[in-house]
């Protein structure tokens, strides 16, 4: 697949990346349908390295179609639209009992390793993470 990889402050190039997950097992590959560009990309993009080091497939905001399910997942069927927390979370820590899973410490560890959505491709994390099934028609942009 091809990801939009910023290399630098202000560079961004489109490259081959590794898409597929070593085990599916436990996640489920979708296909990116929209990204949105969030606050904190533009930053990183202008100011950067600030969160994410260098290169890094940024992205996190976005609706993908779910390619394959790994055969532990439940809830989710292939052609499913979905939308949700591209980054793991563990579920266990303070920060994601109460609901702030962008917080956790797994996710910061996450940042830099995993493709964000601006990616062709986006694999469902692993164990415990916000991902939802939506099923509303999909208009294009004209
Ligand atoms: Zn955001
Ligand atoms: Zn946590």
């Amino acid at each position: 697949m091809r990801a939009a990889v910023l290399k630098a402050r202000g560079r961004f190039e489109i490259e081959p990346r590794v898409s597929r997950s070593r085990s599916l097992a436990n996640r489920s590959e979708t296909s990116l349908l929209f990204s949105g560009i969030c606050g904190s990309d533009l930053h990183e993009f202008v100011a950067g390295p600030l969160m994410a080091p260098m290169p890094s497939v940024l992205g996190h905001e976005f609706c993908a179609e779910v390619v394959e399910v790994g055969a532990d997942v439940r809830g989710f069927e292939i052609g499913d639209r979905t939308v949700g927390v591209i980054y793991p979370s563990c579920g266990r820590c303070e920060f994601c009992k109460r609901g702030d899973f962008t917080l956790c410490d797994m996710r910061e560890l996450a940042v830099g390793e995993r493709n964000g959505s601006f990616a062709q491709f986006i694999a469902r994390p692993r164990g415990r993470c916000s991902w939802f099934r939506h099923r509303h028609p999909l208009r294009k942009p004209r």
